[in-house]
């Protein structure tokens, strides 16, 4: 069965409010979006035919700030999942408090069959639908799935030119010769082990620092929550990326798995590790799972065979209300999505707060900052769980909710 990601994130708010007996009307207003287009972009391709493709940028909620979100490049984009994303994003925004709402864009391409130019015009030709809606102070948007600084430059460029606004903060995620910031890149990643941190010493849940974690994925936000969690002690036994796994029970190697995928393109045939499938990682004998790839991995049909007993969502969306039902029961803490990988949005603000002001951040002052966001988020979030008796999930809505309605 399709899983409407929309559907989700409603039913994980009205979850959240019923526990803490939210105002109706305002969650109500919450679970649509401001405003969503759909736009049609006429891209001249390198054969001189022209193509047209369709775009879409979701503005769900301004009250604490402008509209934020990234705009993602994937053959199945649609109108839902972008709708779900920008929901998403009011609430990750509210949770680790940055001045900012909730936005998120996609275009219906697969952007590996596009050539660089095609990639070009394909972008400027987005910004031209839209750049009417957005700009510093009203949408900013960012990079997401399969879009890049490169990319961000191209649409800031196009946005400069077709509204006059020479101002940088109007897209975040820029190259850093083009405005971006310092620690953007690692951000998502070491900001999931910050919060994992503050997991294990606030004893929320009983980890020794020995504990085995099992990380699904091996791009942007898995290997640097890799890499800084192999750097502070932690034993890293299984990782995988889309042609699947490895898994070596006593720990892996992280810096000979690197050489490794970098001289093969891919982590299986890793030697000292048995090869698994993207599957029978998440069901691993682990202490901590950390999906960092594709949303909907964890779904009712295998929630019950998960033996974390911690989970860490990197990734957006990767766990069902049903499989969520499943974990509450076990006993298994989910830490969510819009608490885990805030990161990326605390940094991405950072970037904005930085074009805004002309100012320009060493990466250990964005570290640092970053750090302390980040365990402020925990600390509010884990008061909410306290008070309610409540999920990590439910507990970060009930945070979040509160702080959007306050400003509505
Ligand atoms: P990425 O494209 O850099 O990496 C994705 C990884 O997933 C790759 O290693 C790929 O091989 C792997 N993968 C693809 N298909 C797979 C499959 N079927 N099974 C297992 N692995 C598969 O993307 P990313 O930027 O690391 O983002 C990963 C997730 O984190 C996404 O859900 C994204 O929305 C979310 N996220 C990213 C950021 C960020 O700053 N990049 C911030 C917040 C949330």
């Amino acid at each position: 069965m399709q899983i409407n990601p929309f559907e989700t994130a409603k039913a994980q708010l009205e979850l959240a409010a019923e526990t803490a007996k939210l105002d109706k009307n305002k969650i109500e207003r919450l679970k649509y979006p401001d405003r969503y287009v759909e736009v049609s972009i006429p891209v001249k391709m390198d054969s001189g035919e022209q193509k047209i493709f369709t775009g879409f940028r979701s503005q769900h909620n301004n009250a604490r700030g402008p509209y934020k979100g990234g705009i993602r490049y994937h053959q199945d984009v649609n109108l839902d999942e972008v709708r779900a994303l920008s929901f998403w994003m009011s609430f990750k925004n509210a949770v680790v408090n940055v001045p900012f709402g909730g936005g998120k864009g996609g275009i219906i391409v697969n952007p590996k069959e596009l050539s660089a130019g095609e990639l070009e015009r394909l972008s400027r030709g987005f910004v031209q639908k839209i750049y009417p809606i957005i700009g510093p102070e009203t949408d900013v948007p960012a990079p997401d799935v399969n879009t890049t600084g490169q990319i961000m430059g191209w649409m800031l460029d196009e946005y400069q030119k077709c509204s006059g606004n020479k101002s940088m903060a109007t897209f975040t995620g820029k190259s850093l010769d083009n405005g971006g910031s310092q620690g953007r890149e690692e951000a998502t990643g070491f900001g999931g082990v910050y919060v994992f941190e503050e997991v294990i010493k606030s004893k929320a849940v009983n980890l020794a620092k020995d504990s085995s974690i099992a990380i699904q994925g091996f791009g942007n936000v898995s290997t640097f929550f890799a890499k800084k969690a192999f750097e502070s002690g932690y034993k890293i036994v299984a990782l995988s990326d889309s042609q699947g796994g490895i898994y070596n029970s006593d720990g892996l190697d992280l810096d000979k798995v690197f050489v490794h995928k970098k001289s093969t393109g891919a982590l299986k045939d890793f030697a000292g590790a048995k090869n698994i499938s993207n599957s029978e990682l998440l069901e691993l004998p682990v202490d901590v799972l950390v999906p960092a790839a594709l949303e909907n991995v964890l779904t009712g049909d295998n929630a019950a065979k998960i033996k974390a007993k911690l989970i860490v969502e990197m990734a957006n969306g990767p766990t069902t209300p049903g499989a969520d039902m499943v974990f509450a029961s076990k006993n298994i803490a989910v830490i969510p999505d819009i608490l885990a990988n805030s990161g990326g949005v605390c940094t991405s603000y950072y970037e904005w707060y930085q074009n805004m002001n002309n100012e320009s951040w060493s990466r250990e002052q964005v570290l640092e900052k970053l750090s302390a966001q980040i365990k402020q988020a925990f600390a509010d979030v884990l008061e909410q769980k306290n008070k309610y008796n409540c999920t990590f999930r439910t507990a970060a809505y009930i945070l979040a909710a509160q702080r959007i309605i306050e400003k509505m």
